[in-house]
């Protein structure tokens, strides 16, 4: 969920932080909602930061599933808050069963911990009342306890056991203990369909939301059990024997006209560039249509070759190749063993591969 529209917020712990610009649309709905209540200017404004309170928490949900995953050797990409909650981007997860647990644990956990926290200062320090607070809108007196009512409905919604909640993970986590992973994510898959067709049935009588979630569920569900699929076969093959080694190479002193003309008579994603000889970069269709923008024909290779594609190395399992292609969204990337090319892979190929072997098993 990367976007050209986030608001970057930092990268503490090497993690990047962004809110993705939908968020926006979050805010104008509360202003739309409060003034239609006809709210004074400070209650909307009270509800805007209650807003961005809870959506404080949800990082802080966020950092607590990435730093346990990192501590677990993990390694985690980025964080993205949308509207609808905060997604971390794991690129390498856990493999443990175990461990996985543990990591999909922390996030609920981290809201369970500020729940206890504002709990303890609204009983032993704050002097307000619980009893005598109104609740129908959120103002200074309630506001604390609507954001520790706010946190027990983050940990209740996210123990759902569906993907793509915590919850989903967990189940999936306990049941992988007793069998394969791949069973595990197709049972924690049915379970959380099922649960996803109640929400969408209950939504049309109660609340239109929950018909979003619900095929928000349905989808996260099904989504998960597809990489599963991906991750059973490819985990058993590596580059090597997919490497593709009859791909289109051109030098990087040659013209965008002579790729552009090239082009039209192979089925690549892309040219493999070479400078004297030696591997110089990766010019993908799309970087060759935005230098013909620029530089017209005569420009040259040169100035819109892409070095910096990650290069993967022939011992690299295809699933983690996989999953690096498809978070970065690179459909080609270059094969080199120890600065040594030795051909191309590329995603349509990745995925050809994977249904043979998924039709042939
Ligand atoms: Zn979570």
């Amino acid at each position: 969920m990367q976007s050209r529209f986030s608001l970057n917020l930092g990268k503490p712990f090497g993690i990047k932080v962004s809110v993705h610009w939908t968020f926006s649309l979050l805010i104008v709905w509360i202003i739309f909602i409060t003034v239609n209540q006809g709210l004074e200017p400070v209650q909307i404004l009270m509800h805007i930061l209650f807003v961005l309170a809870l959506f404080a928490c949800v990082l802080l949900h966020e950092f607590g599933h990435s730093l346990t995953a990192i501590k677990l050797g993990g390694k985690v990409q980025s964080i993205t808050l949308l509207p609808i909650g905060g997604m971390a981007n794991i690129s390498e997860m856990p493999e443990k069963p175990k461990d996985e647990f543990i990591v999909s644990a922390a996030g609920p956990l981290v809201n369970i911990i500020i729940a206890v926290i504002l709990w303890l200062y609204l009983t032993f320090i704050s002097s307000a009342d619980l009893a005598e607070l109104e609740y129908g809108v959120i103002t200074t007196n309630n506001f604390l306890v609507m954001l520790l009512a706010a946190n027990l409905f983050i940990v209740a919604f996210n123990l759902i056991p569906a993907f793509p909640m915590d919850g989903g993970r967990l189940f999936r986590s306990a049941l992988s203990v007793y069998m394969s992973k791949l069973k595990a994510t197709r049972i924690a898959k049915d379970i959380g369909q099922i649960f996803a067709i109640v929400f969408i049935f209950a939504g049309f009588f109660l609340n239109p939301f929950l018909i979003v979630i619900g095929f928000f569920i349905f989808l996260g569900a099904r989504g998960e059990y597809e990489m599963m699929k991906y991750r059973d076969i490819l985990n058993n093959f590596t580059v090597k024997d997919i490497v593709k080694t009859d791909y289109e190479e051109l030098d990087e002193n040659e013209s965008l006209g002579t790729a552009a003309e090239k082009l039209m008579h192979i089925s690549n994603r892309g040219f493999v560039i070479k400078s004297g000889g030696e591997y110089a970069g990766i010019l993908t269709k799309n970087d060759l249509i935005k230098g013909l923008n620029v530089y017209g024909k005569e420009g040259s290779i040169k100035e819109v070759v892409n070095e910096n594609i990650e290069k993967v190395n022939p011992g690299m399992t295809l699933f983690d190749v996989f999953k690096k292609m498809q978070m970065n969204r690179y459909d080609i990337v270059p094969v080199l063993d120890n600065d040594k090319f030795k051909g191309i892979l590329d995603l349509e190929s990745i995925n050809e591969f994977f249904l043979i072997q998924n039709a042939t098993r």
